[in-house]
């Protein structure tokens, strides 16, 4: 059987996998990248979610030179209206004092887009598509995955196979993980009023429903709605002809983006967040939704994923400085460190907002107004919340 030496061997070509990659491979490591679908093929991107970009996302593509081809499918968010129930209890963002934008929505199908071609012309990145591994093994400080036709004998394994990890199954490393049998509807459509750079998001009793701006399409004003509620509801809300959700969808978003002109796209996606207990074993890295996934209330899964990304290149670089062997117990040790507290502290932060919004009684829809009221009014608050979001915190 065929063996390939590599430094680096990833597995999972997703948005986290891609980009780990190409950032690695600019210093100069040999990569292997093993993905189970035909990903890295332009025509079969699937995936017609838009992903929030933070600023400091921004910073590092800038950093790996690859920001100058995703910016140009790149849609400024300027301003961000939180409406909790209805239009007369909200808080407006802007991000004037910084000077920069609170963030960017780009459709997944041209980050990814973007990163595999440059992916392809990176001389030391070898891509299998349609590839399964069957055992891993060690071999003395190597570590060595079977697939049917080949091994890849490496010294640091990146675990990027998303949520449901497979690498994850086969080590039994521990999870918290939380159902919250509910669905996200993301939805692209056209509509007919500009919506001058303002991301929207409704706090309702069953979930957040928010809007998202995108680049114009052949002139016409374009954003992108994800929904959160029950699986009934979204289960029903999808066996409705488009002009019906068209009229429920103009009925919650009134005040914003003017009406609903056409629905482009309709995807769902189960609501299910987990947090691993560690985020690496012998040699192995796990990075993004195979370390983490959270409630998308706060758009932030992926720009934590790509802080995930940015720790390792830092790692990484150090190591290779310093002629030193990557992925021994230190190495593990150190990424745990810089990684694991952030995405506690995001899963806990994205769970309890969307616990404190779902209440709906007197007294704490009071509450809630009160509290909606002070942060308005609290320039202090305000720029913390907007640090957060945008990353820079
Ligand atoms: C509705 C919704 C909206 C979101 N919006 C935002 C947002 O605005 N901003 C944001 O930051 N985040 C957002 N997120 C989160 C973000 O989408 C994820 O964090 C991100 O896609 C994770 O990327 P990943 O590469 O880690 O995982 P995935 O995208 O799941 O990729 C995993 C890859 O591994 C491959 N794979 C799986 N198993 C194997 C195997 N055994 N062998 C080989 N390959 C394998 C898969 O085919 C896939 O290509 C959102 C999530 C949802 C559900």
């Amino acid at each position: 059987m065929k063996e390939i030496k590599s430094n680096i061997n990833i597995v999972g070509g997703g948005l986290i996998g891609a980009m780990a990659a190409y950032s690695l491979s600019k210093l100069g490591n040999n990569i292997v990248v093993l993905e189970q679908k035909s990903k890295f093929d332009q025509k079969k991107i699937l995936d017609k979610r838009t992903t929030a970009i933070s600023e400091g996302t921004k910073k590092f593509l800038e950093q790996i030179n690859i920001w100058k081809e995703i910016c140009y499918h790149a849609e400024p968010i300027k301003r961000i209206q939180i409406i909790d129930r209805n239009q007369s209890n909200k808080i407006y963002f802007d991000n004037q004092r910084r000077k920069s934008n609170l963030g960017y929505i780009v459709k997944n199908e041209h980050i990814l887009d973007s990163l595999y071609r440059k992916l392809q012309k990176q001389k030391n990145v070898k891509i299998f598509n349609n590839v399964c591994i069957k055992d891993i093994i060690y071999q003395g400080n190597r570590i060595i995955t079977k697939q049917d036709n080949f091994f890849v004998n490496t010294n640091l394994l990146l675990a990027s196979d998303g949520k449901n990890s497979s690498i994850r199954k086969i080590f039994k490393t521990p999870i918290y993980n939380k159902d919250y049998k509910k669905k996200a509807i993301v939805i692209n459509f056209y509509h007919s009023k500009n919506h001058h750079n303002t991301a929207y998001e409704f706090f309702f009793k069953n979930g957040p429903l928010a809007i998202l701006p995108m680049q114009k399409n052949k002139n016409k004003f374009q954003s992108s709605i994800v929904w959160t509620n029950t699986n009934e509801f979204i289960n029903s809300l999808l066996s409705l002809d488009d002009n019906k959700i068209v009229s429920i969808l103009n009925e919650k978003i009134k005040g914003s983006v003017g009406e609903i002109k056409k629905i482009i796209t309709k995807q769902t996606f189960p609501l299910k967040a987990h947090l691993n207990s560690k985020f690496f074993e012998n040699k192995i890295i796990y990075l993004g939704d195979s370390a983490h996934s959270f409630h998308p209330i706060a758009g932030q899964g992926w720009n934590l994923g790509m802080q995930d990304v940015e720790s390792l290149y830092n790692l990484v670089k150090k190591y290779n400085s310093l002629g030193l062997e990557l992925g021994d117990e230190i190495f593990c040790k150190v990424f745990q460190k810089d990684n694991f507290f952030k995405a506690y502290r995001l899963y806990q932060i994205t769970d309890k907002v969307d616990s404190i919004f779902k209440l709906d009684n007197i007294f704490f829809n009071h509450v809630r107004f009160s509290a909606i009221n002070l942060i308005e009014r609290s320039k202090k608050l305000k720029n913390q919340i907007s640090d957060f979001a945008m990353g820079v915190n």
